[in-house]
C-alpha cells in the first residue's frame, strides 16, 4: 500500500469566485510543488474545466480527479466526482438541465470561463453558477449513483452552504461516500455530538480559489495506486485502504 497526498476540492479560473490566475498549468504546477499526487476539480456547478486540467496533470504526473462542487436546492454544497469523460459529460448535461436561467453578472461576480493549456480562453459560462440547481440533495445524490460517480457533501460544519447550517442534520435517505470537514472543525469533537457521522470517511482539503490556496489543507490516503476506483474503495475502507491523516 502507498501513501497519496491528496486536495480533492479546488476552484479554478471558471468558478466566479475562482482567481483568474487558476489555470489548468497554474493548479498542476502549484499542485506539484506542494507535494501533492492527487487532486480534484470542482468548480461550482460546472464541469468544463477539468477536461484540460486532467490534460495538463497527465502530461506532468499528478493525478487529476474530475467533478464539480454542486449547489443543491436547499443551497448544500456537495461534491461529485466521476470516474471517465462519458459520465463528466452526462453529468454536465444533467448541471445544464438543472441550473436556473440566471445570468452572470460580470462586475458583481467575475468571469465565468474555461481556458486551455495555454491560458487561451475556450468557453464562456453565460449563467451564473453560484447559483442553486432546481434539485435537492438527494436528487443530486441519485443522479450521481445513476453514473456511478462520488458523492461528498462539502464542509458540512461551515455556517453557510452546508449539510448542517441549511438542514441541521445529515439526511437520512442520502449515503455519501464521504464527507467534507474545514480545517476550523476538530473531527473527533464533531463526531461525538452527531454520532451519525461516525460512520463515515472524513475528508479535508483546501477549496482554494487562488494559487496559493492549493494543497493547504489535504488528506494522506493509503490505497494501492492513485486513480478513481482505489479513491472509492479507499473512502469506503476497502481491503486496507483508508484516509489515513487530515491536514
Ligand atoms: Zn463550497
Ligand atoms: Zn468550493
Amino acid at each position: 500500500m502507498k501513501r497519496f497526498k491528496a486536495d480533492l476540492h479546488m476552484h479554478t479560473v471558471l468558478s466566479p469566485c475562482g482567481s483568474l490566475e487558476m489555470s489548468p498549468v497554474v493548479i498542476v504546477n502549484k499542485a506539484l510543488e506542494r507535494g501533492l499526487d492527487i487532486i480534484g476539480i470542482t468548480d461550482h456547478n460546472s464541469t468544463r474545466q477539468c477536461a484540460e486540467v486532467y490534460k495538463v496533470g497527465k502530461q506532468k504526473g499528478i493525478t487529476v480527479i474530475c467533478g464539480a462542487e454542486v449547489t443543491t436546492k436547499e443551497e448544500v454544497h456537495c461534491l461529485t466526482f466521476f470516474e471517465n469523460f462519458e459520465k463528466l459529460e452526462l453529468f454536465q448535461k444533467y448541471l445544464d438541465e438543472h441550473l436556473p436561467i440566471i445570468l452572470n453578472d460580470v462586475e458583481k461576480f467575475g468571469y465565468q470561463v474555461w481556458v486551455d493549456e495555454a491560458e487561451e480562453i475556450v468557453g464562456q459560462e453565460e449563467r451564473l453558477l453560484i447559483s442553486a440547481l432546481d434539485q435537492s440533495i438527494d436528487e443530486v445524490e441519485q443522479k450521481v449513483r445513476e453514473l456511478n460517480g462520488l458523492f461528498i457533501p462539502a464542509h458540512i460544519f461551515r455556517p453557510s452552504f452546508s449539510v448542517y447550517s441549511q438542514l441541521g442534520f445529515m439526511p437520512f435517505d442520502i449515503t455519501p461516500d464521504a464527507i467534507g470537514m474545514s480545517a476550523r472543525v476538530v473531527v473527533d469533537e464533531q463526531i461525538k455530538k452527531y454520532p451519525e457521522l461516525k460512520q463515515y470517511t472524513v475528508l479535508r482539503s483546501s477549496d482554494a480559489h487562488f494559487p496559493e490556496q492549493i494543497g493547504t489543507h489535504y488528506s494522506i490516503i493509503e490505497m494501492e495506486e492513485a486513480n478513481f476506483e482505489e479513491l472509492r474503495k479507499a473512502l469506503h475502507q476497502q481491503g486496507g485502504r483508508k484516509v489515513i491523516e487530515l491536514k
